[in-house]
């Protein structure tokens, strides 16, 4: 059992429901994901060791940039998701007993017959697998809260001005799912998984100075 008495231990944040059915006394982060398709140690060194963080410049200005993101697409129509007609949410908290996650998607469109989790991130080039995964995440809660189909959702990438289309489909749905129980594996054993296995993301990673490894 996790374990509240785990000290960094920063959950999710749960609205009144009942405990996540995988068995952790609260639901994990949708980021939690991205940071597992990342690099799994992420999300050792998030639950199992007490490390430090530190909010970085670069996370402020993230923070910042989504938020005035987020207002500018409210005035703006949603042709360029392929869609004529739907209504918009921003900043959508979602949670799901049954996968035992939770976070704020960006925005969600919803329309006669669908929804679609759209995520906005502040990086150049295309979005990674990371990304994906997440979005992936958001796109099973949202069906579960609205009661409607997730077929496909989007990954807008700000700088570029760019809109990536990611079909949710049953392979994706159930690799979503396994990364769920990958992350309560290593919680609930505190086993440090493998390190990723592309070296360069070590360069800039906040735990650096704690992965025996890296
Ligand atoms: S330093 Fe590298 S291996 Fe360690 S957590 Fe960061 S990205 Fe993963």
């Amino acid at each position: 059992m996790i374990h509240t008495e785990q000290k960094n231990f920063v959950p999710g944040r749960p609205a009144k429901v009942p405990p996540p059915l995988h068995g952790l006394s609260e639901p994990l982060r949708v980021s939690d994901i991205r940071q597992y398709v990342y690099c799994p140690r992420i999300v050792y060194f998030n639950y199992v060791i007490p490390v430090p963080r530190v909010t970085t410049v670069k996370m402020e200005e993230g923070l910042r940039s989504h938020t005035e993101f987020s207002e500018l697409e409210s005035r703006r129509t949603l042709a360029k998701y392929g869609l004529e007609e739907g209504t918009r949410e921003f900043r959508v908290q979602l949670q799901s007993h049954r996968l035992g996650i939770a976070g704020r998607l960006d925005l969600l469109i919803t329309t006669a017959s669908n929804v679609y989790p759209v995520e906005f991130k502040d990086t150049h080039g295309n979005p990674g697998l990371h990304h994906k995964y997440q979005l992936v995440a958001y796109a099973l809660m949202a069906e579960e809260a609205r009661g409607k189909p997730a077929k496909a959702g989007f990954i807008y990438v700000i700088p570029g001005k760019k809109i990536f289309k990611i079909t949710i489909d049953e392979s994706a749905r159930m690799f979503t799912q396994k990364i769920i129980s990958a992350m309560v594996n290593i919680i609930r054993t505190g086993t440090m998984p493998q390190r990723t296995r592309w070296g360069g993301r070590c360069r800039g990673c906040e735990f650096r100075n704690y992965c025996r490894d890296a």
